[in-house]
C-alpha cells in the first residue's frame, strides 16, 4: 500500500546537467517527482570522456528506459576487449564480448555526448519526461545553503560570452542534489577543498582518431596497452571508423604544447603498423589530470552529493561513469521511497553511507589496478603474474565459454538494492519497476572492462 500522506517534500533541485542530474531527473520523473536541473554553461558537454559503460550502469540505462536509443546510436558490435604489450602489439590476454552480443544488459558503447543528448532528448520528451524536468543553461551554481525546511543555491545567470548582463538569483527546493561533476561548487560550499584521494602524476590525452591502419592490421573493439611510457586505451568507439585513442604521458609538468608535440612519438608507439602523422586524422583533443578521490559524507541535510561531485577515480576501466549512474539510480530510489512513504528520510543517510562505502571498498580500489595494471607492471612478465589475468584465463579454458557470460553478466559488487531499506515493502514493486535486478551482495571482481 502506497501512504496516502501528502509527500515529504514537492521538488528537487539539480545542480549540472551532465549524465548523473540528466538521469537522476529522468529517473524522478518516472514517478512523477519534479526536478529543476541548473546547467552553468549554454549547452550540453561535448569534451571528450566516457565511451563505455558496463553493465551494471547499463541495467540502470534500461529502467530509465534510454537503452533502445543509446543502442541505436551504437557502433553495433564490439567483439572483443583484450590487453596487448605495446612493445610488440602482442595480445596478452582477450576477453571474447561476441558471447553477450545478445544479451540485452550487455556493456553499452557509445561517446559521453552522444549520451548526453539523448538523456536530454528523454527529459524534454512529454511523455518520458512528463514536463516535470526543468532544465535550465546558463545557471551557474556559486553557492548553497539550507534550513529546517529547505535548501538552496545561489546562482549566476547569463551568458557571458554573449555579453549578457549577468543576473544573481537564490533558488531553493526541498532537497539539493550536487551532480555538478569534478570541480563541483555544491561539494566546495560543503567541504571547501578537502577531497581526499590523489592525483597521479602523468597527463591523460584523448582524442578521437580516424586511421584505417587499424582494420588492416586486424583491431577490433578496445585494446588496452600495456607500458610504461605509451599505457591507454584504444578502441572502435564509433560509425564510419571512428576510434578513441587516449594514453597517459608519465612525464609531468609540460604545457599542453609540449603534450601535443610528444603526441606523434606516442602514435608511433601504440598504434598497429607504426604510422607516421600523415596516415592518421585526429578529429578532436582534450586533456585531463586523472585523480582518484572522495568526499567524506555525501549528505549534509538537505544536501547530497553524487556521482563526479562526490567522487572520482582514473579512467582505466571504465568506473567512473558507471558508478555515476548507479549512484543516481540509488538516490532515486530513496527519492522515491521517501516521497511515496515507503521510507522515511532517514533512507538518504543509508544512500549516503552505502555508495560512499562501496566507492572507497570496490571503485577506488579497482581502478587504481587496473591503472597500474597497464603503466605500472612490467609487459613481459604482467601476463603471469597479475590475478585479474589468471581469472580470464580460466573462465578462457571453459570450451562453451557459459562461465565467462556468467562473469560478464553477473551483479557485481558495486550494485545495491536501496528498496531493500523500504518500510513499507507491499510496494517495492512498484518502486522497482522494470529495474529487474536481484542485487545480492558479493566480493568477488567485477570484469574490469
Ligand atoms: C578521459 C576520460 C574518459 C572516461 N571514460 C569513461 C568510460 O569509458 N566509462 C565511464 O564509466 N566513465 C568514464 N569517465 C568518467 C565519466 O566521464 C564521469 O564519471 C562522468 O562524466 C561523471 O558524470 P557527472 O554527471 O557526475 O559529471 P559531469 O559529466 O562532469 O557533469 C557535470 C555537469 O555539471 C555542470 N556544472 C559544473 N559546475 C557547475 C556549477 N557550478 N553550476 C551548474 N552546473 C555546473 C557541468 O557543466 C556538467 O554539465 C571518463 C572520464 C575521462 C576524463
Amino acid at each position: 500500500m502506497v501512504s496516502n500522506a501528502s509527500p515529504p517534500f514537492s521538488k528537487i533541485l539539480i545542480a549540472g546537467a551532465g549524465p548523473s542530474g540528466l538521469l537522476l531527473a529522468l529517473l524522478l520523473a518516472q514517478h512523477n517527482i519534479p526536478s529543476l536541473v541548473l546547467e552553468a554553461w549554454p549547452w550540453l558537454d561535448t569534451r571528450l570522456r566516457a565511451t563505455q559503460y558496463g553493465v551494471p550502469a547499463t541495467r540502470i540505462f534500461r529502467r530509465a528506459g534510454l537503452l533502445p536509443d543509446f543502442r541505436a546510436a551504437s557502433i553495433p558490435k564490439f567483439p572483443a576487449i583484450c590487453w596487448r604489450r605495446v612493445a610488440d602489439g602482442e595480445k596478452l590476454v582477450e576477453i571474447d564480448m561476441s558471447i553477450v552480443e545478445d544479451e540485452e544488459d550487455r556493456m553499452t558503447v557509445l561517446q559521453l555526448g552522444e549520451i548526453i543528448q539523448i538523456m536530454h532528448k528523454h527529459c524534454m520528451d512529454p511523455e518520458k519526461g512528463k514536463g516535470l524536468i526543468d532544465i535550465r543553461f546558463n545557471h551557474r551554481v556559486t553557492g548553497t545553503g539550507q534550513d529546517n525546511d529547505r535548501a538552496w543555491v545561489d546562482v549566476e545567470i547569463g551568458d557571458k560570452n554573449k555579453g549578457e548582463e549577468m543576473r544573481e538569483e537564490r533558488i531553493q527546493a526541498d532537497y539539493l542534489i550536487g551532480c555538478d561533476g569534478a570541480a563541483s561548487a555544491v561539494r566546495k560550499s560543503l567541504f571547501g577543498h578537502d577531497w581526499p584521494g590523489q592525483t597521479f602524476d602523468c597527463r591523460f590525452i584523448v582524442q578521437n582518431v580516424f586511421y584505417d591502419g587499424f582494420e588492416k592490421h586486424g583491431w577490433e573493439g578496445g585494446n588496452y596497452m600495456v607500458d610504461p611510457d605509451h599505457w591507454g586505451l584504444v578502441a572502435r568507439r564509433g560509425h564510419g571508423g571512428l576510434w578513441r585513442v587516449t594514453y597517459g604521458d608519465p612525464v609531468p609538468g609540460l604545457t599542453d604544447e609540449e603534450y601535443l608535440i610528444r603526441r606523434d612519438w606516442h602514435f608511433k608507439a601504440i598504434l598497429p603498423g607504426h604510422p607516421d602523422p600523415n596516415e592518421y586524422r585526429i578529429e578532436q583533443t582534450n586533456m585531463y589530470k586523472i585523480h582518484n578521490r572522495c568526499v567524506k559524507s555525501f549528505r549534509q541535510g538537505r544536501i547530497l552529493l553524487a556521482a563526479d561531485a562526490a567522487h572520482v577515480n582514473n579512467p582505466m576501466g571504465g568506473y567512473g561513469c558507471m558508478t555515476a549512474c548507479l549512484d543516481v539510480g540509488g538516490l532515486a530510489d530513496c527519492l522515491i521511497g521517501y516521497y511515496k512513504g515507503l521510507a522515511d528520510q532517514s533512507i538518504l543517510d543509508t544512500y549516503a553511507d552505502v555508495r560512499r562505502g562501496i566507492f572507497l571498498k570496490y571503485v577506488d580500489a579497482r581502478s587504481v589496478k587496473n591503472l597500474n595494471r597497464v603503466a605500472k607492471t612490467d609487459p613481459w612478465t604482467v601476463k603471469d603474474t597479475d590475478p585479474f589475468f589468471k581469472i580470464i584465463e580460466e573462465l578462457n579454458q571453459d570450451p562453451t565459454k557459459q562461465k565467462l557470460k556468467e562473469f560478464l553478466m553477473k551483479t557485481s559488487s558495486i550494485e545495491y538494492d536501496f528498496t531493500q531499506h523500504y518500510t513499507k515493502q507491499a510496494a517495492v514493486v512498484d518502486a522497482k519497476q522494470g529495474s529487474g535486478q536481484d542485487l545480492e551482495q558479493m566480493d568477488v571482481p567485477m570484469v574490469e572492462v
